[in-house]
């Protein structure tokens, strides 16, 4: 299998930048996610990996070959579309075992592929039944078949289960990371929606507006959100962003906001003039003795938690907190935050500040 590099990729359409000066290495074997709202440049990026889009600079390698200008028949990929286009007039096999077929390889060997193919997608006995009559399911294990039996050195993937409905969607995506940990293929996966990526990727890129925002594990973007594009993308409900004006002493691990307190991990340097404190909605919890109250708005029941939306001073806050907590609408309470996963962003840039987080975390730099 490969890993792809990919270094100061650029991508213009006339005078419009899709994709502005991206790099990035997928591991061999990784399981990776292109993530970012519709037009942010996925898609594009994605394509020129594959060949089928010329970059307008950069380079991309494949396992160690620079292949950017090479066309995608010669790039040893294979690529799966939302909209899997699969012959109709072919049973399952025949479908599957088409790009052999066309390579001319010999059918003895044919038929072993794709007997091993059915077998790891649990298709075997759908193989020759004709493809118009399978379900959105079946039909997209036959087109990732296809895929397989190729034995590719990577998978392209462009929100392969976007055609299916949501509870589908998510039996299927466990199936793909299933499928992925048994192959091991290095995959690219391209996808809008963060819960499957969050679910499914070894690392992840977010990207907004042809820009990669940030690069990492699940739980690093999570955890610690590089910028408030990341921190408002990533969750359900998103990280509460406040906006305060002020003043943070560098390696001092507290700041005062509305006359209280608030512990946070310390920064690297001092920082003032308007400021936005990051919290997740499950690290805020009630706390009578805190001077930082809210006025509950709503409350969101959920089964075992709850969601309540409060206003406060610096802007609405949503908190999770465990379904049994009484709280009534219209009440003012006072609000604790778990302040070594607090992030502090600059509102001008929208960057999260350097913080000194504790060994065994890593950190915004
Ligand atoms: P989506 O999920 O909606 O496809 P995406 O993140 O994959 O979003 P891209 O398809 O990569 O986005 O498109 C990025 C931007 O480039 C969009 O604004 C799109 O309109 C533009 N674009 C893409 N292909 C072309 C093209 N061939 N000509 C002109 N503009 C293009």
């Amino acid at each position: 299998m490969a890993e792809i590099i990919v270094r100061n990729l650029c991508k213009k359409f006339g005078d419009f930048v899709a994709v502005e000066s991206s790099s990035f290495t997928v591991a061999d074997g990784e399981f990776f996610m292109l993530l970012g709202p519709s037009g942010c440049g996925k898609t594009t990026t994605l394509r020129m990996i594959a060949g089928l889009e010329l970059p307008t600079s950069g380079e991309i390698l494949i396992e160690g070959e620079e292949v950017g200008q090479k066309p995608a028949s010669q790039r040893d990929i294979a690529f799966v579309f939302q909209m899997f286009a699969l012959y109709p007039h072919m049973n399952v096999r025949k479908n599957i075992s088409y790009p052999l077929v066309s390579q001319g390889m010999r059918r003895a060997v044919v038929n072993q592929k794709v007997k091993d193919v059915a077998r790891i997608l649990g298709i075997e006995d759908i193989l020759d039944r004709p493809v118009s009559g399978l379900s959105g399911g079946d039909r997209q294990r036959v087109a990732l078949g296809r895929a397989i039996v190729r034995e590719p050195k990577c998978f392209l993937m462009d929100e392969p289960l976007g055609a299916l409905d949501a509870e589908f969607r998510e039996h299927m995506s466990g199936e793909l990371r299933d499928l992925h940990d048994r192959m091991g293929a290095t995959t690219v996966y391209v996808t809008h929606d963060q819960r499957e990526a969050m679910q499914m990727g070894d690392r992840i890129v977010v990207m907004n507006h042809g820009i990669i925002e940030q690069f990492g594990t699940p739980q690093e973007i999570y955890d610690y959100p590089a910028t408030m594009f990341v921190a408002d993308f990533i969750g359900s409900p998103p990280m509460n962003l406040l906006e305060f004006e002020g003043e943070i002493v560098a390696e001092r691990d507290y700041l005062t906001l509305n006359g209280q307190r608030i512990g946070i991990p310390p920064l690297k340097e001092s920082a003032h003039g308007l400021l936005v404190l990051g919290v997740r909605p499950e690290h805020v919890s009630l706390n009578d003795q805190s001077r930082f109250r809210g006025r509950v708005e709503t409350t969101e029941y959920l089964g075992t938690t709850q969601i309540i939306t409060l206003s406060t001073p610096n802007g609405n806050l949503k908190a999770r907190l465990i379904s049994s907590t009484l709280v009534r609408e219209g009440e003012v309470v006072g609000l604790s935050f778990r302040e070594d996963l607090i992030t502090i962003f600059n509102k001008q840039t929208g960057k999260a500040l350097k913080a000194i987080r504790k060994p065994g975390f890593s950190s915004n730099g």
